[in-house]
């Protein structure tokens, strides 16, 4: 599922949302999404998974910088289809 601007409901493309991905700017009506609470719980979970990980394999920095580091390549390009978008910001908490 790509998602959708909230404010004029156009479905944004695949090359849309990639260019767009920090501004979350919708190139239709030039409005400003933001994303949905859900999303950024879901990013801030997975922004602390290598702890756990280290911890339990007792695996090195490095090589958790590299598993990262793909981890993010992967996440870039699946980015457009696991996002949902939101009109307002809302509270995280
Ligand atoms: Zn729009």
């Amino acid at each position: 599922m790509l998602p959708t601007c909230q404010h004029c409901h156009t479905p944004w493309t695949y090359t849309d949302t990639l260019k767009n991905m920090l501004q979350l700017r919708c190139p239709y009506c030039q409005q400003k999404n933001y994303l949905s609470k859900k999303v950024r719980m879901r990013d801030a979970l997975f922004s602390l998974l290598p702890i756990p990980i280290m911890i339990l394999f007792n695996v090195s920095f490095p090589w958790i910088l590299g598993l990262g580091a793909n981890i993010i390549l992967v996440l870039a390009l699946i980015y457009p289809y696991i996002i949902q978008l939101s009109k307002h910001e809302d509270p995280l908490w």
